[in-house]
């Protein structure tokens, strides 16, 4: 008999219980009890938790509970967990690299790409890719999901009919928003009233690139506040929040941040707007970066770091070795105050040729490129507790007295454990129960079906 992993023992099926000997990074806490306190060098506590009816009722220090006759489990000191927070992603395009590659990996082809492949973009493919998505985030411990949706006068009405569909069916698994998707100077017209009403319809945020419609990130288009302007007005008259894709290149005159921190602050927009990439804020001088992080403080602008997607993208010459990891000024950032989450971006497409909707390889990734350790302790925080601020999303990423009792539980003792290895044996809690969520065969998706039916039939 092979060894069991951790993943593979039972656990408890009684509606109340204590999970016993958990250590939990003090970052992923929404209120820290001082009795839980003091944390170790990771930021982490140990805790007790009690699982009442699919709700966390209590979080006790460790061994501070009394046998009252309730089943007990104890995890050995294993790390938990919150179900983690995607908040920027594109489901729409996922999972398309098979039939729309991109032929040498650079952002401009892989634009190229996406619009290629967009008229394969039918109801049913939509919602087949998104749907493999979702599962496979859920199966990985990702309750939340905001995806940005490429939306185009072909595209705007089928689209979002599917994301008021996915977002139906996933409701109570994963909370899943959408953001709309295309070159801000495509809002100008009538086009902009029509997509603004069909986000409003379907709950989502109004988004947008700030560069030309014609071609890649670079030094801002002459009319952009007015551009900018007109988004705002836009989001402003169905009450929509404002997420971003800016500045996603290297190239230091790609400077569109500021000006959408003044427009924020025009429309009285503070602390509703969400800035994706800011990549190229990196590679400028020293005191425009401080100047554009203090509009941002007083914007309460919050930003969103694809750490992922950044270093395959940026920097990528062919027969160079790239010598920049393509991301913006995260610790900066947060030195500042500026909320920052960290977040997936592309899954296997043109923009990015790999990935699983799995946050927890997208943070260990994180912590890696962006230097996130030493100490370790805040960078559980930008998966979870930033996002579930950034986003409103409540109940997901962070551990609350009286939420519902969802939870990673990893089968490391540390956060360096956690960080360390891919973390395949972990164990997902859906409202208190064991969660057993198959990942999706790839063979869902290739349009030969008949191969992956022989195969089935020979197995
Ligand atoms: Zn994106």
């Amino acid at each position: 008999m092979p060894p069991l992993r951790f993943a593979d023992i039972s656990w408890p099926t009684a509606g109340r219980y204590w999970l016993t000997n958990a250590r939990v990074p003090v970052c992923l806490l929404s209120e820290v009890p001082p009795t839980l306190l003091p944390a170790d060098l990771e930021g982490v506590v140990g805790a007790d938790l009690l699982i009442d009816n699919g709700k966390l009722a209590r979080i006790v220090p460790s061994g501070r509970t009394r046998d009252e006759g309730i089943p007990r489990f104890d995890l050995g000191y294993r790390q938990v967990w919150p179900t983690l927070i995607d908040i920027h992603t594109h489901l729409d395009k996922g999972h398309t690299v098979e039939r729309g590659p991109n032929i040498d990996g650079t952002f401009h082809n892989a634009r190229l790409a996406a619009v290629a492949d967009r008229p394969n973009w039918t109801a049913e493919d939509l919602h087949r890719r998104m749907d493999f998505g979702l599962r496979c985030a859920y199966a990985h411990g990702v309750s939340a999901i905001r995806s940005h949706i490429d939306t185009y006068d072909e595209t705007l009405d089928r689209s979002w009919r599917v994301v008021r569909e996915m977002r139906e069916e996933w409701r109570g698994r994963i909370d899943l928003q959408a953001v709309s998707l295309c070159p801000i100077g495509l809002l100008e017209d009538e086009f902009g009233d029509r997509v603004a009403a069909t986000v409003a319809k379907s709950g989502g945020l109004l988004g947008g690139v700030t560069r030309s419609s014609a071609g890649d990130h670079g030094g801002p288009l002459g009319n952009l506040d007015a551009l900018l302007d007109r988004l705002f007005a836009l989001a402003g008259r169905h009450d929509l929040d404002v997420d971003l894709h800016v500045d996603e290149t290297h190239d230091p005159a790609a400077a569109t941040l500021p000006y959408v921190a003044r427009a924020a602050m025009r429309h009285g927009y503070k602390g509703r707007v969400v800035c994706g990439h800011c990549c190229s804020l990196a590679m400028q001088p020293l005191s425009e970066i401080d100047r554009t992080l203090d509009l941002l403080a007083e914007a309460e602008i919050a930003i969103v770091t694809l750490p992922t997607v950044n270093m395959y993208l940026q920097d990528r010459t062919k027969g160079r070795t790239p010598r920049w990891r393509g991301v913006t000024v995260v610790h900066e950032m947060l030195k500042r105050g500026i909320r920052v989450a960290a977040a997936g971006d592309n899954c296997r497409d043109s923009f990015y040729a790999y990935g699983d909707h799995d946050v927890v390889d997208t943070f260990r990734q994180a912590v890696r490129i962006l230097h996130l350790d030493h100490p370790l302790g805040g960078a559980p925080a930008l998966v979870g507790s930033s996002p579930a601020l950034i986003g409103n999303f409540a109940d997901h990423g962070r551990l609350a007295a009286g939420a519902p009792a969802r939870f990673i539980v990893f089968n490391a003792r540390t956060i360096n454990e956690v960080v360390s290895r891919p973390q395949a044996d972990r164990v997902i809690i859906e409202r208190g129960a064991r969660l057993y969520a198959e990942m999706p065969e790839y063979s869902e998706l290739w349009e030969e079906q008949s191969a992956a039916s022989e195969l089935a039939a020979t197995s």
